[in-house]
């Protein structure tokens, strides 16, 4: 997602990178730049014209005229813009005080709703709460079973109507999963409602009849950020019609252009609370508008990447990890355990892509598959201890016996080594001057 974006983007500020001094003249043809990276992008023209109405100001202002190294004080400006239009601090979900939470989803057919309810469900449950899943999608053929596919994957209970009582009537339905909440003790309901597949009355006023039926705490409006420009107007069409608390943005993993990320959040004035991007249940995570927007400028998602390891390292290890990221410490043994961890952890192709610099590297990400992962493990562990912790001593002669011994051409072991030092190189370096 927002290759292309983040490509245009990083070039503009390259160019401003190696100039010592920036005139007006400079920051003029740098906006323009961006401004057609943002179109480009699929960014609603209204927050085109903001967003460089704001850089140009500042850009142009005292803050850069005095500073030291002006290109990065424009990186930086650019940078806290991105992260303002796309929302600011990350916003999260609101308990009810009284349980249970009532969270609806509203959104066009297709959007991804009922995938969200099960990844939400899946979510909320290893945070320890007990959800309840309901179908109040009774129009689309096998909507009240997939629903009930996803649940039983997430491990969490499903509230349908008994099949053969007809269509149904989805506020009945809704109504009656309420009850079914307090009385089995779950903490929170997640409504799943019909989507069409354009915006009209009749789907306004049903997802409105079930608003009005169970008074939720979040209405969610899921749109997929693959819809490019329409994902604004369908976001204006849901906020009149039903009203909404925040914004899931789904199928970030095949949006290459992102503008329906970048517009939705000024457009409709609601937050972006979650970010799906991909068909498993856990291809989903918080939006963090600040993660987001170092992404974008291909600055990576170190946090988001630390995050994840997280969950499969404990605290300290990972900690460990981070420090060493930013000192240049990291050892190929710390490389080795994190590969086995991250490939517990999904698509390498996601992962890869929250690295600093990921966006120019995208050709090479591509051709990572599990079986060069393999490859690379081998090497790794075909060297001694020593040796990943201090990949330095790694000579032509311990190059042939590692080659030998894993199985891989020396060529190969070169390559790993090189490319391990680069990349430390550049983490260290991306660590200083963002401050990870
Ligand atoms: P609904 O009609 O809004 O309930 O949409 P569904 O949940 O049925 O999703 C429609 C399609 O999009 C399904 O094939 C999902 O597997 C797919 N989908 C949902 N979320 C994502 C995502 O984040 N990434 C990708 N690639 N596909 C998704």
């Amino acid at each position: 997602m927002f290759d292309t974006l983040s490509d245009r983007l990083t070039s503009a500020l390259q160019t401003l990178s190696r100039k010592g001094r920036l005139s007006d003249a400079d920051i003029d043809a740098t906006a323009r730049e961006i401004r057609i990276a943002l179109l480009e992008a699929d960014v609603a023209l209204s927050v085109v014209k903001d967003f460089i109405a704001r850089i140009k100001e500042r850009a142009k202002g005292a803050e850069v005229h005095g500073a030291l190294n002006p290109a990065q004080q424009v990186i930086k400006i650019v940078n806290e813009e991105l992260v303002t239009i796309l929302g600011g601090e990350t916003r999260r979900l609101t308990f009810a005080k009284n349980p249970p939470t009532v969270i609806m989803l509203a959104g066009l057919q297709g959007a991804g709703k009922t995938t969200l309810a099960g990844k939400l469900a899946l979510w909320l449950k290893k945070q320890g709460h007990a959800p309840l899943l309901v179908a109040c999608d009774l129009q689309r053929p096998n909507a009240v079973t997939q629903l009930q596919v996803v649940g039983e994957r997430a491990g969490v209970m499903t509230f349908a109507p008994e099949p053969g009582n007809g269509v149904g009537d989805p506020v009945d339905v809704a109504r009656r999963a309420i009850d079914e909440a307090k009385r089995a003790q779950h903490d929170i309901v997640l409504v799943d409602t019909a989507g069409r597949l354009g915006v009209d009355e009749e789907l306004m006023k049903q997802a409105a009849d079930i608003r009005d039926a169970v008074s939720p705490d979040e209405t969610l409006f899921v749109v997929d950020a693959m819809i490019g420009q329409d994902a604004v107007t369908t976001a204006e069409a849901f906020r009149d019609g039903v009203g909404f608390t925040g914004v899931v943005l789904t199928k970030l993993d095949g949006d290459a252009r992102g503008g329906a990320a970048l517009s939705v959040r000024q457009v409709t004035g609601q937050p972006i609370l979650f970010a799906s991007n991909g068909e498993k249940l856990e291809d989903f995570d918080l939006f963090h508008p600040d993660r987001m927007a170092s992404r974008i400028l291909g600055m990576g998602d170190v946090l988001s990447l630390i995050e994840q390891a997280e969950q499969h390292f404990d605290q300290e290890k990972a900690e460990q990890t981070a420090a060493k990221l930013g000192s240049g410490q990291l050892t190929l043994e710390d490389f080795l355990e994190q590969m086995l961890a991250v490939r517990k952890m999904g698509p390498i192709g996601n992962l890869l892509g929250m690295l600093p610099g990921a966006g120019q590297m995208k050709d090479q990400l591509a051709q990572v598959d599990d079986k060069q992962l393999d490859k690379l493990q081998a090497i790794i562990r075909g060297m001694t201890p020593a040796e990943r912790d201090d990949p330095k001593m790694i000579n032509a002669s311990r190059r042939l016996r590692i080659a030998k011994g894993s199985g891989v051409a020396v060529r190969d072991v070169n390559e790993l080594v090189n490319r391990f030092f680069e990349a430390r190189k550049m983490m260290a370096q991306m660590a200083g001057r963002f401050g990870f």
